[in-house]
């Protein structure tokens, strides 16, 4: 079986720590599940690479720190919305029918 695909930058280990890795790590750059697949060059290794990068996976980087990265984004999100209220979207309590007919329709 011939390889079309390029995975140089993909992890090339046996199924047991494939399956670990995959379990704690996602892909550094989408934040997307990893997939294995079986090397067709060495049916006994396992090519390990993100399922939505594909070919262009760069790395991998653990469940918990991209968690930590989550929260701090949150927490960056609130204070921006407690300290600039101006910048937050309005609540609209017009109704469908309301905006419409303010624009003349
Ligand atoms: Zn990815």
């Amino acid at each position: 079986m011939t390889n079309t695909k390029s995975y140089k930058k993909s992890l090339y280990i046996d199924q047991v720590r494939a399956e670990g890795i995959s379990r704690r790590y996602v892909c550094s750059e989408c934040f997307g599940e990893l997939k294995i697949d079986i090397d067709p060059d060495n049916r006994n290794q396992r090519i390990l690479y993100c399922f939505d990068c594909q070919e262009d996976t760069k790395g991998f980087v653990s469940r918990t720190t991209v968690e930590m990265r989550i929260a701090a984004a949150k927490e960056e999100l609130y204070e921006v919305k407690a300290n600039y209220p101006e910048l937050a979207p309005r609540e609209v309590n017009k109704s469908a029918d309301q905006m419409i007919s303010e624009m003349g329709f």
